[in-house]
């Protein structure tokens, strides 16, 4: 049996390999790219793993698109509250702190 860390060693993995093939799809097979990201919250799911930040900010959790900056999001600085806000082209919004 695998132990926890290399169970979490490959989803990681994977999620990385995923999060490129949606990034590549997202401009010709959108549908394609949007089922990668699906894969990868299924995988969060099936196997209880946290993502990191950084990869938090990289797709819509509502319609499953990876964002890419000025094609498909826009971020807003909210210097004043401290917080930057994603809104995704669903019109889904999310606020991450600064720093
Ligand atoms: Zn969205």
């Amino acid at each position: 049996m695998m132990s926890k860390g290399l169970i979490r060693q490959v989803v990681k993995e994977r999620i990385g390999i995923l999060l490129d093939l949606a990034r590549k799809e997202l401009k010709n097979h959108e549908d394609r790219s949007k089922r990668y990201i699906k894969l990868i919250k299924k995988l969060v799911t099936r196997y209880n793993f946290r993502l990191p930040k950084a990869i938090k900010r990289r797709f819509c959790k509502k319609c499953n698109t990876i964002w890419v900056h000025g094609y498909n999001l826009k971020v807003r600085l909210r210097s004043k509250s401290k917080f930057i806000e994603y809104i995704c082209n669903c019109g889904y919004k999310r606020r991450f702190p600064l720093g």
